[in-house]
């Protein structure tokens, strides 16, 4: 993402669209953050209909959340995104969505467990869940903690009672890793009732990414 702006104002227009469109948003609820070349953040502004949304319409700030450009309110996850992406300096990208599967594991407070191949993508080595950041109230400096705390090096955190969030170099990746996230909670909610999945562990993962390395193409359809 080489730009001052404009094409990733587009390109945030066009990613919160499809989260609706692929069910992972009903309403307004969920957002989109990039980091532009600059160091300044671009976000979703607040309440607004997908549908309506311009690339105009997309809120500009600098890293400390002071105004930069834009008519709208941000999103009021702003201090979210702006708290994710100087904890992780690797992170161009952040989804958040409300998508149903995973937020019901939320709610529970449940970690998604590896019940397929592809949490390989989503957590760091050692780790074989996606986990569950504490409860706080949407829009506060609490929740931003947590989710970053519980975050550490992984690119997928739940949100206690509340969503889901994917983190990426691009918005397509981000994007897809929000469906990731849906998918592997659906999975394991199916799974269930079946009697509960037989579950991959840490080391098998590991074993997934050495693959994914030698196998460049199969990680090429895989939202990385
Ligand atoms: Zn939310």
């Amino acid at each position: 993402m080489t730009d001052s702006g404009g094409a990733i104002r587009v390109e945030i227009v066009r990613v919160a669209r499809l989260l609706r469109e692929r069910g992972l948003a009903i309403g307004t609820s969920g957002n989109v953050g990039a980091r532009l070349d600059d160091g300044r953040i671009a976000v979703t502004p607040s309440t607004m209909d997908y549908d309506e949304m311009t690339p105009d319409d997309v809120v500009i700030v600098e890293p400390d959340g002071t105004p930069s450009e834009g008519r709208h309110s941000p999103s009021s996850e702003l201090q979210l995104h702006l708290a994710v992406f100087t904890a992780r300096p690797d992170v161009r990208a952040i989804v958040h969505s409300h998508s149903p599967f995973a937020t019901t594991f939320a709610a529970v407070r449940r970690e998604i467990p590896a019940v397929h191949y592809v949490l390989a993508l989503l957590v760091e080595p050692g780790r074989d869940t996606i986990r569950v950041a504490p409860y706080a109230t949407f829009g506060t400096e609490e929740l931003a903690r947590n989710a970053v705390a519980t975050l550490g090096g992984d690119q997928a955190v739940l949100l206690a009672n509340h969503g889901a969030i994917a983190v990426a170099g691009s918005l397509a990746s981000a994007l897809g890793r929000a469906e990731r996230i849906e998918e592997l909670a659906t999975l394991a909610w199916r799974a269930e009732q079946l009697g509960g999945a037989t579950l991959l562990d840490a080391d098998e993962l590991d074993r997934v990414r050495d693959q994914m390395d030698r196998f460049p193409r199969q990680r090429s359809t895989m939202p990385t």
